[in-house]
C-alpha cells in the first residue's frame, strides 16, 4: 500500500488547490487551437487539397493517394507551430480506451543526419503491431497484423507535442477491431436512409447527419485515498466500505456549490477541452457527494463520439495534475448513486433541420411524426440489441438499482405526445381522417416541443425518453464508448426507415395519397410498438411485473444480454447494411465475454487478496486485543463483577470469530469456483460461470468484511472509509 490510511487523509488536509494559470484569450479564441480543423486547412492547404478533404468530409469522397502528400505535408507545418515534434494514429480499440504510437516526424540516418518523415503514406494507413488488441480470433498470429487508416471526418489535434490523426483499426483481412469502423457504416446508412425518407417532405435535403450530444458523469477521488484503496485503484470501483452515516439523503450535493478544488480541476480541463475542440459547456455537481457531471454542445455523432473519447483521457490526466482522480465507473461505491452517460441523439439535415423537432406548419410535423414513430418502432423491435449495447460488467451494478434506468428497455414519449399517437391510431382506424383533422393533429404537435422544453413533463427513470427535440438514451454507462449503443441505434433506425419507405410507397403504388399513406403506416406501426411505451416509474417494483405482463425482457445480467449481439435477427440487421460481417459480430461477441469474465476475474482476485490479507489480519489483531482486555479484567475483577462486564468483550470476540469464519470460508469457495469457472473453454460458458457462480460470492464477502467494519478499533482499519473517500476536501 503507497500510504496509511492516516498518511494519506493528512496528506489530503493539508492540501491547497492547484493554482490553474487560466490564458489571458477570451475561451472563445481558444476553442480548437489545437485542431486541424476547416480554418487551419484553408490557410494550410492548397485548394485543391483543401476542395479534397471537404468531400472527403461532406461526402465520404476517398482522398487521391496523390494529394495525401501534400496534405500530410501541410499538417506537419501546422503541427510543427504547435510544438508537435511526433505524431500518431490515434484509434479505438476494443479494450474501450484509446490506443496510440508515437513516431518521431524525423528519422535518423548515415552519417548522422536525419530526414523529415511524414508524406501522405504515413497520414493515410499504418501498420501497428496490434496483435495484442482483443480481436476475438479474427487474427490468427501468421496474419497478426492489422491497420489502421486515417478518418478524415475526425479533425487531427495535437496534444502535448504529438499530433493525433483519428483512425480506423481493422484485420489485415479488413474486418473491424475498433469501434469507429461500424458506427461509420451505420452513420452512413442512416444517412441514405433518412435522405430518402425526407424526399416526401422537402427535395431539398440530401444529407441526414445523426447528432451525439453526451452527458460524462464521473468522480472525483483525492490521489492519496485512491492509492490507499487496492481495489480502487485495479478495479475502479471499491470492492468493500459501509457506507457512511452521511450519504446522498440530504440532497445537499446535486447543483450546489462546486467545490473550490474540484472547480481548479474543471477550469483546468475545460482549458485543454476547448483547445481540442470539444464544445463543453455545462458542469455542475451530481447527486452523490463528490460526483460531478460534464455535457457539451451536442455535435456530429462519429466526432461526438471522438470528443468523448478525448474528454475522458483529458480528465484523467488533468485529474492528475489536481491530485485527484476521476473515476468514470459505473459504480464506485455502493449505496451512493453510479454515474452514466445519457447519450442525446437526434437527426439534422443539411438544410439546417432538427428531423425530431416539431415545427410550425402541419408538414413539418408530419415529417417529425415520420422520424419519431419511426425511432420508437425500432427500439420496440431491437430492444434486445439495444439492452446489448449498454452492457458491462460495471453497468450491471448500475442498471436497475434505484436511480437508473432499468434493464428494461421502454420507451418515453411524454403525456401529450402519448395522446397525439392514442388519436393518430385511434381516428386513422375509424376510416379515413378527414384532411381537416389531420391538419389539427398535425398542428397540434407544433406546440409540444414549448411543453417539453419546459421540463415539466420530463420522466427520469426512462432508459430512453424523448426530451423535446431528441432522444435520451440514458442506460449508457459512464465508461462506455458511445460508439457501441450509437452503432445499434443509428443501424436499427436506418433499418426501420428503409422499411417505412417501402411500406409506404406500396401503398401509393395501390393508388393511396401520399399523406394518407403515411398516416396509415405510422398507425400500423403505433400499434405494433405499443408495449414499448411506459409513461410511469421506471424504478418501481410494478413495473418490474406489468413489463413481464407485457412480454418485455428484462435481462439483467451482461453475458445473458449479450447473446442479442449474435442473434439471428441482429446478424441480419449488420449484414444487410453492410455494417459488420457475422465473423465480425462473433468476434465483437466474443471479445466482449471475454473482458466480462476478466473483469470478475480480476475483482474475484482483489476481493479476495483484500479480505485475507488486509480485513482478516486486522480483524485477528483487533481480536487478540480483545483477549488480552478480557485476560486483565478477569486478573483484577471479582467473578461476579466480571460475569457482568467482561460478558461484552467476550460477545465482540466471537462476533469478530464469527466475521472472520464465514469470510474465510467463503473467499475458499469463491477460489474454487473460480478454478472450475477458469476450466471451461467454451466462452458464454465461462461468462456465464463467473456470473453465476464467482461473482455471486461478492455481496456475502463484503457484508462481512463491512460489518468487520464497523467493530473494529478505527485506528487500525487498513482502507480509507467512505466518509473519508466521499467527504474529505
Ligand atoms: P438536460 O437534458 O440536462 O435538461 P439539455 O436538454 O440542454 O439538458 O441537453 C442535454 C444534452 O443534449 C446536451 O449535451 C446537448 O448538447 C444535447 N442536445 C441538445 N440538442 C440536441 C440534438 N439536436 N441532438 C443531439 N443532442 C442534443
Ligand atoms: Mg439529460
Amino acid at each position: 500500500m503507497a500510504f496509511h490510511r492516516f498518511k494519506a487523509l493528512e496528506t489530503v488536509l493539508s492540501r491547497t488547490p492547484v493554482n490553474v494559470i487560466m490564458p489571458s484569450n477570451k475561451l472563445s479564441e481558444i476553442f480548437g487551437a489545437n485542431v486541424f480543423g476547416i480554418d487551419a486547412m484553408r490557410e494550410y492547404l492548397t485548394e485543391d487539397a483543401f476542395k479534397s478533404v471537404l468531400s472527403a468530409i461532406q461526402e465520404g469522397t476517398r482522398i487521391d493517394r496523390k494529394v495525401a502528400d501534400p496534405i500530410a505535408s501541410a499538417m506537419k507545418s501546422w503541427a510543427s507551430t504547435k510544438g508537435a515534434t511526433h505524431y500518431t494514429h490515434w484509434f479505438q480499440p476494443l479494450t474501450g480506451t484509446t490506443a496510440e504510437k508515437h513516431d518521431a516526424f524525423f528519422e535518423p540516418t548515415e552519417g548522422g543526419r536525419a530526414i523529415e518523415r511524414f508524406g501522405g503514406a504515413q497520414l493515410v494507413q499504418q501498420e501497428p503491431d496490434a496483435s495484442s488488441f482483443p480481436n476475438g480470433g479474427i487474427r490468427n498470429t501468421f496474419e497478426a497484423r492489422g491497420y489502421t487508416a486515417w478518418d478524415p471526418t475526425s479533425p487531427a489535434f495535437v496534444i502535448g507535442t504529438t499530433l493525433c490523426i483519428p483512425t480506423i483499426f481493422v484485420a489485415y483481412t479488413g474486418e473491424a477491431l475498433d469501434y469507429k469502423t461500424p458506427l461509420l457504416k451505420a452513420l452512413s446508412a442512416l444517412d441514405k436512409a433518412a435522405v430518402d425518407v425526407c424526399q416526401y417532405f422537402d427535395k431539398n435535403v440530401t444529407k441526414v447527419t445523426a447528432t451525439l450530444g453526451w452527458e460524462q458523469e464521473y468522480f472525483l477521488i483525492d490521489e492519496a485515498l485512491y492509492n490507499a484503496r487496492p481495489d480502487l485503484v485495479m478495479t475502479g470501483r471499491t470492492l468493500f466500505g459501509h457506507s457512511s452515516a452521511k450519504g446522498q439523503q440530504l440532497e445537499d450535493h446535486y447543483f450546489g456549490s462546486i467545490p473550490e478544488r474540484a472547480a481548479a480541476f474543471m477550469r483546468d480541463y475545460e482549458v485543454e477541452c476547448l483547445k481540442l475542440g470539444i464544445p463543453v459547456k455545462t458542469r455542475h455537481n451530481e447527486v452523490a457527494p463528490n460526483q460531478f457531471e460534464c455535457a457539451p454542445v451536442f455535435e456530429e455523432c462519429n466526432l461526438a463520439v471522438d470528443h468523448n473519447q478525448l474528454l475522458m483521457d483529458v480528465m484523467d490526466k488533468v485529474a492528475r495534475r489536481h491530485n485527484f482522480r476521476c473515476l468514470v465507473h459505473e459504480k464506485p461505491f455502493a449505496g451512493v448513486n453510479g454515474s452514466g452517460k445519457h447519450n442525446n441523439w437526434s437527426l439534422g439535415t443539411d438544410t439546417g433541420k432538427n428531423l425530431l423537432s416539431p415545427g410550425k406548419t402541419p408538414k413539418t410535423n408530419l415529417k417529425f411524426l415520420t422520424f419519431f414513430v419511426n425511432t420508437v418502432k425500432a427500439v420496440h423491435d431491437n430492444a434486445d440489441l439495444m439492452r446489448a449495447s449498454i452492457a458491462s460488467a460495471n453497468n450491471d451494478h448500475r442498471l436497475g438499482a434505484n436511480e437508473a434506468p432499468p434493464a428494461i428497455m421502454s420507451v418515453f414519449l411524454g403525456s401529450q405526445l402519448s395522446s397525439v399517437l392514442d388519436d393518430l391510431e385511434a381516428k386513422v382506424k375509424s376510416g379515413k381522417m378527414s384532411p381537416d383533422e389531420k391538419t389539427a393533429l398535425k398542428l397540434g404537435i407544433g406546440k409540444i416541443p414549448d411543453i417539453l422544453l419546459d421540463n415539466t413533463d420530463r420522466n427520469r427513470t426512462s432508459p430512453f425518453a424523448f426530451t423535446g427535440n431528441k432522444f435520451e438514451f440514458r442506460a449508457v454507462g459512464s465508461s462506455a464508448n458511445c460508439a457501441g449503443p450509437m452503432t445499434v441505434l443509428n443501424a436499427i433506425v436506418a433499418d426501420q426507415l428503409i422499411l417505412f419507405k417501402k411500406d409506404v410507397d406500396s401503398l401509393i403504388a395501390k393508388d393511396v395519397e401520399k399523406d394518407e399513406a403515411i398516416f396509415q403506416v405510422l398507425r400500423k406501426y403505433i400499434v405494433e410498438s405499443k408495449k414499448i411505451r411506459f409513461e410511469g416509474n421506471g424504478y418501481g417494483e410494478e413495473w418490474v411485473k406489468e413489463a413481464e405482463k407485457r412480454g418485455l425482457s428484462n435481462i439483467k445480467t451482461t453475458p445473458q444480454a449479450l447473446g442479442a449481439f449474435v442473434s439471428k435477427q441482429t446478424m441480419s440487421l449488420f449484414e444487410r447494411h453492410n455494417i459488420m460481417s457475422e465473423r465480425e459480430q462473433h468476434a465483437r461477441y466474443d471479445i466482449y465475454l471475454e473482458t466480462y469474465t476478466k473483469k470478475i476475474q480480476i475483482e474475484s482476485r482483489i476481493m479476495a487478496d483484500l479480505a485475507m490479507s488486509h480485513i482478516i489480519p486486522t480483524a485477528i489483531k483487533y481480536q487478540s486485543s480483545l483477549i488480552e482486555n478480557v485476560r486483565g479484567l478477569k486478573e483484577i475483577m471479582s467473578e461476579a463483577d466480571f460475569k457482568k462486564s467482561g460478558q461484552i468483550q467476550l460477545a465482540m470476540i466471537s462476533e469478530i470469530s464469527d466475521h472472520i469464519n464465514i469470510i474465510k470460508t467463503k473467499v475458499y469457495e469463491m477460489t474454487e469456483a473460480r478454478k472450475k469457472a477458469n476450466a471451461i473453454s467454451d466462452v458464454k460458458k465461462q461468462a456465464i460461470d463467473y456470473c453465476d457462480k464467482v461473482k455471486s460470492y461478492f455481496d456475502i464477502i463484503r457484508y462481512h468484511v463491512d460489518k468487520l467494519e464497523l467493530l473494529i478499533d478505527d485506528e487500525n482499519w487498513p482502507l480509507p472509509k467512505y466518509r473519508e473517500l466521499l467527504f474529505t476536501k
